[in-house]
């Protein structure tokens, strides 16, 4: 009989006992295992490299094995590693006044572990905000589909992607969706400004129909990431943060995977001028080395939970939520993008690339090609003029293509509404010049450019 190899025992057990995310049956039965990773570059178990274009899942935004970051860690955890933030702990408060700094803002921070808990939190403080601010009738917020926002009742009920939803319903209540701007898929004879105008427009005609004293606020990513790198016109967002203002709404900003660099400035909205009240941030923050997550608000928002009454505080908690390990990891990783100044090496590399591989265009399967900073959207049709979208299969063919020389690329949630068949890339910040070259050079071969 012969032997069962290392891995093949591993492979066995992982079909056995694991319950893989996001993935379909049969391909669950096939997964990657990964067991060391160094810079850009991942390693599964049957020894094969490949440079890690999409950093774990939007978050490796310092690359791997960063022997500071795990060093900080493990003194906070022999220190002292765990307490409650009901109480305070020292990394829990150095963290909060360096966001501060990265948000170039004045805002308090609540902690917690994941984007959706940050977007929950933010979610119930934007309605306990306006309870205790003379408007309880306010608990509705705007969002806009295709989206992404969370896995939770409430995060999925913000979520604008129909497929990822409809058998979890009914989620929360409350979450009303309006068109996000969308460059390559115009109205006949419009231009990109006069759409998102007009999609402004739109949401402020959503907010008066259903009445603006029944609005809460507006959840928006600064660039739409998970569902297909939809890069707005900048006097769309200036336009919401108007249209918020006018009607006393809350503008909350999901950074979850615009912030921390990815983008080109410290946080998406940074692109656009605008200062958001309240911008929730996960991922990039400990560059996904330990959960962490957070919910700034700005100062005034936290004037009526001041309040004498024992009841009109925030009746929120997290266990977990800005463990001290995390806290101070969290800060080395941000020092270690100042002193290397990967936000502006974002901008720049990301300028780099997208030059790179901007020949791409002439294919005939390529449609659109969005970028900002090192987060790319590469869009592919099955026919330029039509803008028909291209199947699931050809598109995990150009994927499996980059894989075979090394790459790993992602690709956008969203068919089901037909809108679009987005690759998406966004490696981490520290990659080289070379890995940057590897990955102009594998797409282009991918697509035979
Ligand atoms: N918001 C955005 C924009 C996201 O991309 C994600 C996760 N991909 C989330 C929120 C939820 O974050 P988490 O998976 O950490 O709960």
């Amino acid at each position: 009989m012969s032997q069962k190899t290392p891995q093949e025992t591993l492979y066995e057990k992982d079909g056995r006992y694991m319950w893989h995310h996001m993935k379909p049956y049969q391909k669950d039965q096939n997964p990657m295992v990964i067991e060391s990773a160094q810079d850009a570059w991942i390693t599964d178990i049957e020894g094969n490299s490949y440079l890690d274009g999409m950093s774990g899942l939007w978050c490796v935004n310092v690359g791997y094995g960063r022997e500071e970051m795990v060093a900080a860690a493990t003194e906070q955890l022999r220190k002292m590693p765990f307490h409650p933030l009901s109480n305070s702990h020292v990394p829990g408060i150095q963290l909060a006044e360096k966001l501060n700094d990265w948000l170039k803002g004045d805002y308090r921070i609540f902690f917690s572990n994941s984007g959706s808990e940050a977007n929950e939190t933010a979610f119930k403080i934007a309605r306990q905000y306006h309870h205790q601010n003379g408007e309880p009738g306010r608990y509705k917020f705007i969002s806009r589909y295709r989206a992404y926002h969370g896995n939770t009742l409430g995060t999925l009920a913000a979520t604008g992607q129909a497929q990822r939803k409809y058998r979890y319903e009914p989620l929360a209540p409350g979450f009303i969706h309006v068109h996000a701007p969308d460059e390559y898929r115009l109205p006949s004879g419009q231009s990109f400004e006069e759409w998102s105008l007009q999609c402004a427009q739109m949401m402020e005609d959503t907010i008066k129909w259903e009445r603006p004293e029944t609005v809460a606020g507006v959840i928006m990513e600064p660039i739409i990431t998970g569902g297909g790198v939809l890069i707005p016109h900048p006097s769309y967002v200036k336009e919401v943060e108007k249209i918020c203002k006018k009607y006393g709404l809350l503008l909350i900003n999901d950074e979850v995977i615009c912030g921390f660099g990815r983008t080109g400035e410290n946080f998406g909205y940074q692109n656009y001028g605008i200062e958001p009240d309240i911008v929730t941030m996960a991922k990039g923050i400990t560059s996904g080395y330990l959960p962490l997550a957070a919910t700034a608000v700005k100062q005034k928002l936290y004037e009526p939970f001041k309040r004498k009454e024992e009841s009109d505080h925030f009746r929120h908690v997290n266990t977990f939520g800005g463990n001290p390990a995390a806290c101070k990891l969290a800060i080395k990783n941000l020092e270690i993008m100042e002193d290397e100044k990967l936000v502006e090496r974002s901008k720049t590399l990301g300028k780099k690339i997208r030059e790179g591989i901007q020949p791409l265009e002439g294919h005939p399967n390529v449609g659109n090609i969005r970028q900002k900073g090192l987060l790319f959207g590469i869009e592919l049709v099955a026919d330029k003029d039509t803008k028909e979208p291209i199947s699931n299969n050809e598109i995990g063919k150009i994927i499996a293509q980059c894989k075979s020389r090394g790459l790993i690329i992602g690709k956008n949630a969203d068919t089901v509404a037909g809108h679009s068949n987005t690759m998406t890339m966004a490696p981490p910040l520290s990659i080289t010049d070379e890995d940057a070259a590897m990955i102009v050079r594998t797409v282009k071969e991918a697509f035979h450019v």
